[in-house]
């Protein structure tokens, strides 16, 4: 398998990873599933792939590594594919891992509430494990088919972010393939840990750059029984972001705080086919909705938060508050939590996932709705306002004139003290755009760790940062190739920019 070149047709690369996991689990060429080359992204095409390979196991992951670091060529890891930022979509000349045959939960340790998963395992899976146990793995983004290796490599976050945190907060270890093959565990089943880099959270949302992830020790809490959600009409976009910081601070440990405003309410009740009930002289002054829930262990504190809850949304300028019934408050979410798709069908050119200070969401907004004005774009939304993660939707159809403004709304984020992304990771659709805004130092040290966890630049070139050029010696010549020589440290490499983006980002 050694001298085994990669082939212009790929063919030679094929029975190479055929070797590997079988040949049942490489496809190539026509036999690609368009669905394994690309993503959910509005702005990123798919890629055309060289291969696309599904493991069964860390050690055929390895091999694979190996393969992809002896032959120079890309590796895109694939968790579900619903990434919305084109992270797993490869270049060209890649490779395509995907997990989905990984997808065991391994362990569900409720002693010490943790479960051990490999990295296909789907959210919704898992919830489905967990909820019988009384447990709950409290990371819930809007789409449950993602993985929990994607989850992983975005850190993904989500309506619950405001009381649980994020991805990251509930990872205790990972199984990695680094880019120079070596298998790495981190972390475990503890819930602290003082010793040395943590490279557990180094990973967590490091887009498949750093490593593979092929599995992950999840941390695992009880299971509220009662929630309730609130729904809370106010007459500007200004007044419901005003609200938040007082809700969160409230006391209630509101789980899910979000902002919809008056365009994407109409958007998502209609695509979802539901009715709030809310009388039209109230409809007719709202201009933006908060939508609140509230979970707890038991009834009579739940209804007692409500009611404070509901005073207090009152005092804050509401005008008028809802409690709405369970089906009807879940019905309400779940609506919430399909506004891409609404966008998406409503012609959206591209989404925004900016993160700022929880308190200068109402200056942001602002500002948002200045720059859409003079753009002469409609730019609508909604988002997880308890956490300063607004999601936008432009629909701006010249792709220059739309880039232009989603990098001034990123800008303008930035300035206020946040992050160009929130939850969706950069991928290859906002990485220009984070290239641009970030300080170049903290992109110079990430570079510089980059080339630690992989030399050779294999792992998902072009997501996240630029593609660069391998460590020198760290891609074999055609002569070590042909004699099937081991990497050497210090050779030169045989492919000017090694595992270069082929397609356009
Ligand atoms: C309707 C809808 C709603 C959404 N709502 C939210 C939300 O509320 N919050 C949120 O955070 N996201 C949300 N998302 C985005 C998406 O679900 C998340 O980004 C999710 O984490 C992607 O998981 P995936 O398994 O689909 O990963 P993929 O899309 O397959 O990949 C995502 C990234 O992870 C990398 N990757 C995948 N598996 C591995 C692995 N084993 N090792 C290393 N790298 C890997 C890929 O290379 C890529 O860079 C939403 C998406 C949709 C379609």
């Amino acid at each position: 398998m050694e001298n085994r070149g990669v082939d212009v047709d790929g063919l030679e690369l094929v029975a190479a990873l055929a070797d590997v996991v079988g040949a049942a689990h490489v496809t190539s060429g026509a036999t690609v599933n368009p669905d394994d080359t690309g993503d959910e992204s509005l702005t990123v095409p798919s890629g055309a792939p060289r291969a696309v390979v599904r493991p069964s196991s860390t050690a055929e992951v390895a091999a694979i590594v190996d393969l992809a670091r002896h032959h120079g060529f890309p590796l895109t890891p694939r968790g579900a594919g619903t990434g919305l930022s084109g992270g797993a979509t490869p270049p060209t000349d890649g490779v395509v891992v995907a997990f989905d045959r990984m997808a065991a939960i391994l362990e569900l340790d409720t002693a010490n509430h943790v479960a051990v998963v490999q990295p296909g395992v789907t959210l919704a899976t898992l919830e489905s494990a967990l909820a019988p146990l009384g447990l709950v793995y409290p990371v819930f983004p809007g789409e449950l088919s993602a993985s929990i290796g994607g989850n992983v490599a975005t850190n993904a976050g989500g309506m619950r972010a405001v009381k649980y945190g994020v991805t990251r907060h509930h990872v205790l270890g990972l199984e990695l393939v680094l880019g120079t093959g070596e298998v790495v565990r981190t972390g475990g089943r503890f819930v602290k840990a003082t010793s040395g880099y943590d490279l557990t959270q180094l990973v967590l949302g490091s887009e498949g750059t750093l490593a593979l992830v092929t599995e992950a020790t999840l941390r695992l809490h009880p299971r509220p029984p009662h929630a309730t959600t609130v729904l809370a009409p106010f007459a500007s976009l200004r007044a419901v972001s005003a609200a938040v910081p007082a809700v969160v601070s409230s006391g209630t440990d509101p789980m899910i705080v979000e902002y919809i405003d008056l365009v994407s309410m109409a958007g998502i009740t209609q695509t979802a086919g539901i009715e709030l009930g809310i009388p039209d002289q109230v409809r007719d002054q709202a201009l933006a909705y908060l939508v609140v829930t509230l979970e707890q262990h038991r009834l009579d504190r739940l209804d007692e938060d409500v009611e404070a809850l509901a005073t207090l949304l009152a005092s804050l300028g509401a005008l008028d508050v809802y409690v709405l019934p369970g089906p009807a408050g879940a019905a309400l979410i779940t609506a919430r939590e399909r506004a891409f798709w609404a966008a998406k069908a409503a012609g959206a050119n591209d989404i925004v996932d900016v993160v700022v200070p929880r308190a200068s969401i109402p200056d942001y907004l602002e500002r948002v709705g200045l720059l859409g004005a003079e753009a002469g774009a409609l730019v609508i939304g909604c988002g997880h306002v308890g956490d300063g993660n607004v999601h936008l939707s432009v629909f701006e159809p010249d792709p220059e004139a739309c880039h232009r403004l989603v990098h001034a709304i990123a800008a303008a984020g930035v300035e206020l003290g946040g992050a160009v992304s929130g939850e969706h990771g950069i991928g290859r659709a906002k990485r220009d755009i984070y290239v641009a805004v970030e300080d170049p130092a903290k992109l110079a040290l990430m570079r510089r760790l980059k080339r630690a966890f992989d030399p050779a630049g294999i792992l998902n070139p072009g997501a996240l940062l630029p593609p660069t050029p391998p460590e020198p010696g760290t891609s074999p010549t055609r002569a070590d190739r042909e004699r099937g020589a081991p990497i050497r440290a210090g050779g030169a490499s045989s492919r000017a920019g090694g595992a270069q983006e082929a397609s356009p980002a």
